[in-house]
């Protein structure tokens, strides 16, 4: 697990066409360095460990600011608050109901068959599919 350096970071959010303020760094060194789900309240807590004083307000337009760059996805997962993902490729989710885990699963570790058809017009963009579980793993 290699930790993002600042300007790497910097880079990352130029890229995006976003310009790299101290809060907005703060928020990417919590999220972009490795594939990770988070929620709002979590990325703060996190982001004031180096940024004490930013606000609520801020890391949550921060959140909205990537997820519409495309640094970071929201996951619709019902019943719990929204989790931001920063792994954008395609995979898939397993949820555990019960501990409220979420963790990855790789693009090809199952297939989806009998996609509806679509009205014409309509392009197919992408296909997430959460796997929802109950109870916890067996030690080893
Ligand atoms: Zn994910």
């Amino acid at each position: 697990m290699t930790a993002l350096t600042a300007p790497d970071l910097q880079r990352r959010l130029r890229q995006a066409g976003i310009a790299p303020t101290l809060q907005r760094l703060a928020v990417a060194a919590v999220l972009l360095p490795r594939p990770t789900h988070m929620t709002a309240e979590q990325v703060l807590r996190a982001a004031r460990e180096q940024l004490p004083d930013i606000a609520r307000a801020t890391v949550y337009a921060v959140l909205q600011l990537f997820v519409a760059r495309g640094l970071l996805k929201e996951l619709p997962i019902d019943g719990a608050a929204t989790v931001y993902d920063s792994n954008t490729g395609a995979h898939h989710h397993l949820y555990n109901l019960d501990t409220g885990e979420i963790s990855d699963l790789p693009a090809e570790a199952l297939q989806v068959l009998g996609l509806p058809a679509l009205q014409p017009g309509l392009e197919l963009a992408g296909v997430d599919v959460v796997l929802r579980v109950r109870g916890r793993p067996a030690g080893p």
